[in-house]
């Protein structure tokens, strides 16, 4: 993440446009009116992620990437994205497990569990449109970037741990080198460059689809017109902007 850009580095980007400076003054931030790809956009660029769960194989290529691109601690529990498998038996018991975060592979069932069901989970941070997290840090150091990415300033981060508490999913964790919290920011560093996110690039089934949620042909877009889509825990209002299909409504 050292080459992440940081609020200030926004600010700075921002001044060196006083142009962009008069639209958002005179428009508010997310009506900035631009032409990309022949294409008229209406809003501020907001990122998002689609995943199709009747897609994923749960090979945990994506968590592995992930860890490489981004300097992610080899040790358990520290994982900016992981997949979980979900077994249901006859009976309608469930069960859920995650070794390694799925970058192992998963073990074959024993004959013992009689799966009725099986199906995988990739999970990460949902970049939420109304993050608990931003929202209990005390400092500032969590922060929304202007196109919807949740972020962590490390130097500002004084590693209270509040947001990885006030985190529902699970998405953070302390980095034990830095002191400072650390989760998914869809890659930024890459998608700045007009890359896909890691996990995106190394599926090999294209469950995940990384794009813009408010240009009418991204491929998000597109999955979400064409599918029906749900987020983790609706119920909480914090609005995810990872949108999955075929979701179970046991998956938590
Ligand atoms: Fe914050 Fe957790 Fe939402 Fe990510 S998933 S934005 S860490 S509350
Ligand atoms: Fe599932 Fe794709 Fe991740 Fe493999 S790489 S576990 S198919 S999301």
């Amino acid at each position: 993440m050292a080459d992440e850009c940081e609020r200030r580095e926004f600010l700075l980007k921002l001044a060196q446009f006083p142009c962009s400076l008069l639209l958002l003054a005179a428009s508010g931030p997310l009506q900035v009116l631009a032409e990309e790809g022949g294409e008229t956009r209406t809003k501020a660029k907001h990122y998002g992620m689609g995943i199709q769960v009747d897609k994923c194989i749960g090979c945990g290529r994506c968590a592995e990437a992930c860890k490489a691109e981004n300097d992610v601690l080899r040790e358990p529990f520290y994982f900016r994205t992981w997949v979980e498998r979900y077994v249901f038996d006859a009976e309608g018991n469930v069960t859920v497990d995650s070794p390694q975060g799925g970058i192992d592979g998963f073990k074959p069932l024993d004959e013992d569990t009689r799966p009725f069901r099986t199906f995988f989970v990739p999970k990460l941070c949902n970049h939420c449109e109304n993050p608990p997290c931003v929202q209990v840090c005390p400092v500032g150091a969590t922060f929304t970037s202007p196109d919807g990415v949740v972020l962590v300033d490390k130097d500002y981060c004084i590693g209270c741990r509040y947001c990885i508490q006030a985190c529902p999913y699970g998405a953070r964790y302390l980095d034990p080198r830095t002191k400072t919290a650390d989760k998914c920011t869809f890659c930024y560093h890459r998608i700045q460059r007009g890359l896909r996110p890691a996990c995106v690039e190394a599926c090999p089934t294209q469950a995940r689809i990384f794009g813009e949620l408010d240009v009418t042909a991204s491929p998000l877009t597109r999955l979400k017109r064409m599918n029906h889509t749900q987020v983790l825990k609706p119920h909480l209002n914090t609005e995810p902007r990872v949108f999955y299909t075929g979701l179970d409504t046991e998956v938590r």
